[in-house]
């Protein structure tokens, strides 16, 4: 599964402790992030991941746009809903491309926890399906 993984600043601890938590289940999948979200995963684990540009300078949007080709399988997105983001439109971009093609998104870590459960099940097989395969984004 192509799993991508975005946390505004406040979020950024939660969304760390969370990838070491599961690390030995998340270093089976080909995990993406956004520049800083990404920066702190790398320093806390060994989990190898595609860093696009920082969330504010449009990395939100490069993975809206892998959502938008179905090469997202997943979406950690821890976000923070008591801070005014200044690309809030990208955000709320993301947050609607996964709805548009049903790609399973969590922006709280209650909602990441059953989804990774979901993960370690198989129960997000049925993506397989929607593409054929797991597919890296350079190879669309
Ligand atoms: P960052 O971007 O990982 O570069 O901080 C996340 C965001 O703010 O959307």
């Amino acid at each position: 599964m192509n799993i991508a993984c975005i946390a505004h600043d406040t979020k950024k601890d939660d969304l760390v402790q969370f990838m070491i938590a599961y690390e030995h289940l998340l270093k089976d999948h080909c995990l993406f992030a956004t520049g800083t979200t990404g920066t702190r995963i790398m320093e806390a684990t060994s989990l190898p991941l595609t860093r696009f540009k920082s969330g504010p300078l449009g990395g939100d949007q490069q993975i809206g746009a892998e959502i938008a080709e179905n090469n997202m399988d997943l979406v950690f997105f821890f976000r923070d809903p008591l801070t005014a983001q200044p690309h809030e439109p990208d955000i709320n971009a993301l947050i609607r491309l996964c709805d548009v093609y049903s790609v399973p998104l969590a922006t709280n870590m209650a909602t990441a926890e059953v989804l990774v459960a979901a993960l370690a099940r198989g129960d997000l097989g049925w993506r397989d399906l929607v593409h054929g395969k797991s597919r890296k984004p350079s190879d669309s």
